[in-house]
């Protein structure tokens, strides 16, 4: 059996430890969604933190220049991991949960083609999976290209802001703050 043949087997057990260990990066979309679901403000769905807070040296872009420094923005966390985690280690926001937690764990390739090339799984925390399911190539792939879009529209943005912000640094001014950030994103 392959390695791709075999990981499509992956069944979510529900430990829910995805939920509460590692940080998840958000992009501008999943706030926004998350906030006109849950009525809360982008402030409180956000934490920003920089590279000692997570592992994203290989992505420099998902690196937005602010006032503190260079900061991801990424899913807030309370006591027990996500903000969102319910008593039950379920989702209390289900439907409009990031994208980022919807792909999790699985890290696809797919060839010009569209066919599945290459499929690992994301070692970001302790996973108690099973691999007794069954998982739908089409779906996936409908799901990472929808993830991929939102992640280079985000990135986009970045990337115009950090321009702006070099420049005001070119001109003596400090990065402006994460409120304005979230501004320019169309959240505040
Ligand atoms: S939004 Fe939902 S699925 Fe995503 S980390 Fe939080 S509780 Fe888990
Ligand atoms: S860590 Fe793995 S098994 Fe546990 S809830 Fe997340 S995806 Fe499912």
């Amino acid at each position: 059996m392959t390695n791709v043949t075999r990981l499509l087997r992956f069944r979510c057990t529900g430990c829910g430890n995805c939920c509460k260990d590692p940080l998840l990066p958000l992009t501008d979309a999943d706030v926004k969604r998350i906030s006109a679901r849950t009525g809360d403000a982008p402030e409180e769905i956000v934490r920003w933190v920089d590279r000692r807070g997570i592992e994203m040296d290989d992505e420099p872009e998902g690196f937005v220049s602010l006032r503190q420094g260079k900061r991801v923005m990424v899913l807030r966390h309370g006591r027990r991991g996500c903000r969102y985690l319910g008593a039950d280690d379920r989702c209390t926001i289900y439907t409009s949960r990031p994208l980022g937690c919807r792909i999790f764990p699985f890290d696809p390739t797919f060839g010009k083609d569209g066919k599945l090339r290459r499929l690992q799984l994301i070692q970001a925390t302790d996973c108690k999976y099973e691999l007794d399911g069954k998982n739908d190539v089409t779906e996936m792939r409908t799901l990472h290209n929808r993830y991929e879009v939102a992640t280079e529209s985000y990135q986009d943005k970045i990337a115009d802001w950090n321009k702006a912000q070099a420049k005001r640094k070119r001109g003596g001014k400090s990065p402006e703050t994460a409120r304005r950030f979230l501004e320019f994103l169309g959240l505040g």
